[in-house]
């Protein structure tokens, strides 16, 4: 990443917990992506220019971008009663200290399914837009 955006990742565990998610759909493969989450935790991102917003599958979760060099920053679900999110731990500085990655199939889930899951899985995520 080019370091236009601050990424904050609060969690419950030490960051040598946490076995990262890699996704088996063909955006997340084709960009190497693993996630990181702990729903107890919080996800903050912050960039001067709004995020890029680019949607996959059913249009349910929104990835968001790095306004300058592009690359996938988190995937997030915003939605009217809570806002979840999953960091793309490729871009922590600690990436070198969490566990293996565990492939998991997110396309085998429906609708109702996903969210659920979400909710379950993903940190609660803050996006700040500002200098
Ligand atoms: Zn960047």
């Amino acid at each position: 990443m080019c370091g236009s955006v601050s990424i904050q990742f609060y969690s419950p565990k030490n960051i040598t917990a946490y076995s990262p998610q890699k996704y088996d759909c063909q955006y997340c493969m084709q960009r190497c992506i693993d996630y990181l989450s702990d729903p107890l935790g919080q996800i903050s991102l912050a960039s001067c220019s709004p995020f890029l917003e680019e949607k996959q599958g059913f249009g349910q979760a929104t990835f968001l971008l790095c306004p300058s060099c592009q690359g996938v920053v988190a995937v997030g679900y915003i939605g009217k009663d809570f806002s979840v999110g999953s960091l793309n731990a490729t871009h922590l500085n600690e990436v070198d200290k969490v566990q293996r990655n565990v492939v998991v199939s997110p396309k085998a889930l429906d609708r109702t399914e996903k969210i659920t899951r979400w909710r379950e899985l993903w940190s609660e995520i803050l996006v700040v837009v500002k200098c």
